[in-house]
C-alpha cells in the first residue's frame, strides 16, 4: 500500500511517500519558500540507499496547489519518481498541528474535520490554516486516496486534569478550552514505542521522560506508555527554551512589557515567538553556531547554554516525580537531542543522585538508536532518533 506523508507548513510542503506496511520510503522531498519568486523544490528517490537520485528545481511555486501537483508530477516521472499514475496512492496522511479537544486520535478527513481544523485555527493560527490548504490541494490531486489526519496534539490527549487545566477561572476552561494541549505528540509516541522495544518493555509498563530539542523543543512524562505531562501548553510557546520562543516565563512580563516599557500586543507576540530563545540569548537560533562560539569561550553562547540545559534539567526532576516511580530511561530526541553531546551531556549533569549518570564516551559517539548512560546508571539515557513521517504513516495505515 502506497501511503503519501504531507506536512504543510505557511510557506512550504514537506512529504515523504512511504510503502506500508514495509516503511520503506520511496521518496522524500521538500518545497520551500512557496509563494516566492526563488521557491526550492528538492526531491529524492528511494533516499539514503545505494539508488539514491536527487533532484533540485528552483521555480517559481506561487502557491500550494501549484507545489503540490509539481511533487505529484515527480512521483510519477520516469526518471525521478516510482509510480505509474497519482492514482496509485491508496492514503494521505496529513500532520495537522492542533486538534483541540476533538481529536484524541488520528481520523479520516470529512468536510465536518475540516471545518473543525478550521475551528481550531485561532489556537495555532500559522499552522492549522497551512494543514487545511495541504488537505485541499491533495483531495483535489490524489483523487483516489483517503485522506487522513493524524494530529500532533492527540498524544496527549491522555494527560489528567490536575496536568492539563491551567489555574484560571472555570469559565475559560468550559466555554473557551483554554488548557493545556501539547504538542509534538507524534514524535513522542514515536519515541514511546521504540523505547519500548529497545528496552523490550510492554508498551504499559514503561516510563520514562521524553525530551524533543528541535527549533520547537518539548517534553512529556510517559508513565505506563501514556503521556501524563508536557511542557507546551494551548500554544506552542512555554515550557523549554527553543530556537526562538522563550519557553516558560512569568505571564507578568508581558504586562511590563506593554504598560510600562509601551510594547503593543502584536510586537508582544513576535518578540516571545521569534525574537526569543536562543535567538534572543545569543543572537542566533542554529544550535551548531551557538554551541562553537561557546566552545570558543563566548560568554553570551555559553549563557545561552546553561539557560537552555538548566530547564531541561528542572523539568526531568519535575517529571521524574509526576511519574511517581524510578522511570526506565530519559530518552534524548530531534535536530539538537540527537546531534549535540554537549546539550545531553549538561541537560543530565548532577543528576546521579537521581539515579542518571551519562556515560561521556558513549554521549560522544554517532550513531541511530543508542544507550549513552554509564552501567550504574539506575535510570538509563537513550538517544533515540524520531521519525515523524513513519509514525503519520503508520498511524494511517492502521486507521483504514
Ligand atoms: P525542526 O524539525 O523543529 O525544524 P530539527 O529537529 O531539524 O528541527 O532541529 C533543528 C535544530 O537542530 C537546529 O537548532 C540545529 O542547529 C540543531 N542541530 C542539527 N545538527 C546539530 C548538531 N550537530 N549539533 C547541534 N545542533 C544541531
Amino acid at each position: 500500500m502506497k501511503v503519501l506523508v504531507i506536512n504543510t507548513g505557511s510557506s512550504s510542503i514537506k512529504y515523504q511517500l512511504f510503502d506500508m506496511p514495509k516503511g520503506a520510503v520511496l521518496c522524500t522531498g521538500l518545497v520551500e519558500k512557496v509563494g516566492e519568486d526563488e521557491s526550492i523544490l528538492t526531491h529524492k528517490k528511494y533516499p539514503d540507499s545505494d539508488e539514491e537520485v536527487k533532484h533540485i528545481e528552483t521555480n517559481p511555486i506561487k502557491d500550494h496547489t501549484v507545489g503540490m501537483n509539481r511533487v505529484a508530477e515527480l512521483l510519477i516521472d520516469p526518471a525521478w519518481g516510482v509510480l505509474g499514475s497519482a492514482k496509485e496512492i491508496d492514503l494521505v496522511g496529513h500532520r495537522v498541528v492542533h486538534g483541540g479537544e476533538s481529536f484524541s486520535s488520528t481520523t479520516e478527513i470529512t468536510q465536518e474535520v475540516k471545518d473543525k481544523i478550521k475551528e481550531l485555527s485561532p489556537l495555532a493560527p500559522l499552522h492549522n490554516p497551512a494543514n487545511l490548504i495541504g488537505i485541499e490541494v491533495a483531495e483535489q490531486i490524489f483523487t483516489n486516496a483517503r485522506q487522513i489526519a493524524v494530529f500532533d496534539t492527540a498524544f496527549h490527549h491522555s494527560l489528567p486534569e490536575e496536568a492539563y487545566r491551567y489555574a484560571i477561572p472555570n469559565s475559560l476552561y468550559e466555554e473557551n478550552g483554554i488548557r493545556v494541549y501539547g504538542f509534538h505528540g507524534t514524535s513522542h509516541r514515536y519515541i514511546t514505542k521504540r523505547a519500548a522495544s529497545l528496552l523490550d518493555k510492554p508498551l504499559n509498563k514503561l516510563n520514562i521522560v521524553t525530551i524533543h530539542l528541535g527549533n520547537g523543543a518539548s517534553m512529556a512524562a510517559i508513565k505506563n506508555g501514556k503521556s501524563i505531562d508536557t511542557t507546551l501548553g494551548l500554544t506552542p510557546l512555554p515550557g523549554l527554551v527553543m530556537g526562538t520562543r522563550s519557553g516558560d516565563i512569568d505571564p507578568g512580563v508581558i504586562f511590563y512589557l506593554n504598560e510600562t516599557l509601551g510594547y503593543s500586543l502584536p510586537e508582544i507576540k513576535s518578540l516571545l515567538n521569534k525574537e526569543s530563545g536562543l535567538k534572543g540569548l545569543a543572537g542566533d537560533n542554529d544550535m551548531r553556531s551557538v554551541t562553537e562560539r561557546a566552545e570558543a569561550g563566548d560568554k553570551e553562547a555559553m549563557l545561552a547554554l546553561a539557560i537552555y540545559t538548566y530547564r531541561i534539567k528542572k523539568y526531568i526532576g519535575a517529571y521524574m516525580a509526576a511519574i511517581g516511580a524510578k522511570p526506565d530511561a530519559v530518552v534524548f530526541t530531534a535536530g539538537v537531542g540527537e546531534n549535540s553531546a554537549v546539550i545531553r551531556s549538561m541537560s543530565v549533569d548532577g543528576l546521579s543522585h537521581l539515579g542518571i549518570e551519562i556515560d561521556a564516551e558513549l554521549n560522544k559517539a554517532r550513531g541511530g538508536e543508542r544507550k549513552i548512560s554509564t552501567l550504574e546508571s539506575a535510570v538509563a539515557i537513550w538517544v533515540i532518533p524520531t521519525n515523524e513521517e513513519l509514525e503519520i504513516a503508520r498511524q494511517a495505515f492502521e486507521l483504514t
